[in-house]
């Protein structure tokens, strides 16, 4: 068996030790005879891997006792429109804060819901920096202030949380959940798809304040009412089984790494090469703003993009596949999430030694 090392920005790579136990638990979960993916989603046996995963996500998190922890499924695409629908809660518009594509997609949804202040944005720099809480003009009369703390396409990733007073703070964490400590108490909500950081594709984690529940806008689906969801225990309808299981089993790995404390130094360990090997060679470049560059995902270019499919086969020869930028942005992008092992980032950055060494 050949396992490469997996650069996509999601569905992800997953730590090895995990699917090693999934595998191993296949056709026999600890004696119960069953496959996970073949479990009454009300049998004890599931209800109690339910119960752990949220266990352990609060503990990893330390997510405060009012909060909702909530298991759903439709992506963070799907919580573009559920948070406009549960958090207006009859307040006329939302700031949303415009950092690139993933929340230009956050906007353009919730403009349907309600007028959204755009309370800042780095479109003028083509989206190659976060822009600072001084230059946010935020409505006081807003439902809540969205914001992408880690664009996954542009690579940009706040390195702070911005100070939003009584206004609920909500964050698209897809891309950067679990991969560094956050204090849950300065956010109203926080979603992010599985598919990233934490698991198989199929499962949105949503965190929110109990409080912001149970004033959705009128005709929202039951399905989209977040107090359908808590108060189920995410068992209204059948939940992603299998997806919330091998969450499960990355929440139990990050407790053996050391908890996000830990991951996020083994992350900056990891940005850094990349980042110093980018910086140290006049062959790559990087757009990103210094101080704004994402632990998670890595954008760079090549002096000459003609040499773009030659660096990509040369990786895939190493085992290194997924570093095609995205097509918006063009050149490579590295994701290097939690699950990324340290020897991955040193090959990757070998390749760029060696490459740079023949071509530059
Ligand atoms: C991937 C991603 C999304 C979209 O997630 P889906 O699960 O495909 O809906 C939204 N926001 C960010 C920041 C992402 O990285």
């Amino acid at each position: 068996m050949t396992r490469v090392f997996n650069f996509s920005a999601g569905p992800a790579v997953l730590p090895e030790e995990v699917l090693a136990q999934a595998r191993e638990e296949m056709l026999d979960w600890r004696g119960s005879g069953m496959s996970v993916m073949e479990m009454s989603h009300r049998g004890k046996e599931f209800i109690a891997i339910a119960q752990q995963a949220e266990a352990d996500l609060r503990e990893l998190l330390s997510i405060p006792t009012n909060y909702s922890v909530l298991f759903l499924q439709g992506g963070a695409t799907a919580q573009f429109a559920m948070v406009p629908m549960n958090l207006l809660r009859g307040r006329k518009s939302a700031d949303y804060v415009n950092t690139g594509e993933w929340a230009k997609k956050a906007i353009k949804e919730a403009k349907k819901f309600c007028p959204v202040n755009i309370a800042a944005s780095a479109e003028d720099r083509n989206f190659t920096y976060a822009p600072k809480q001084a230059a946010w003009k935020l409505d006081p009369g807003a439902a809540y202030v969205h914001y992408t703390p880690n664009e996954t396409i542009g690579g940009v990733e706040f390195q702070w949380v911005p100070e939003t007073g009584d206004v609920p703070l909500v964050a698209d964490m897809s891309s950067n959940i679990l991969s560094r400590p956050v204090d849950i108490s300065k956010y109203g909500l926080i979603y992010a798809g599985a598919q990233k950081n934490m698991g198989p594709a199929g499962l949105t984690i949503v965190i929110l304040r109990e409080d912001l529940m149970g004033a959705p806008l009128p005709g929202t689906p039951t399905m989209f009412d977040y107090k359908t969801h808590a108060d189920a225990d995410s068992m209204y309808n059948t939940p992603p089984t299998y997806a919330i299981y091998v969450a499960g089993l990355v929440f139990q790995w990050l407790k053996r790494k050391g908890g996000v404390a830990a991951m996020e130094k083994e992350n900056i360990a990891k940005a850094a090469l990349v980042y110093d090997a980018i910086d140290a060679m006049d062959f790559y470049g990087s757009p990103v703003a210094k101080e704004d560059r994402s632990r998670m995902n890595v954008p760079f270019t090549l002096q000459d993009a003609a040499l773009d499919d030659e660096f990509l086969k040369q990786a895939r020869q190493r085992g290194l596949i997924q570093l095609k930028g995205h097509r918006s942005v063009g050149g490579m992008r590295a994701s290097i999430y939690n699950a990324m092992p340290m020897d991955g980032v040193r090959a990757l950055v070998g390749l760029m030694k060696d490459f740079a060494a023949k071509n530059g």
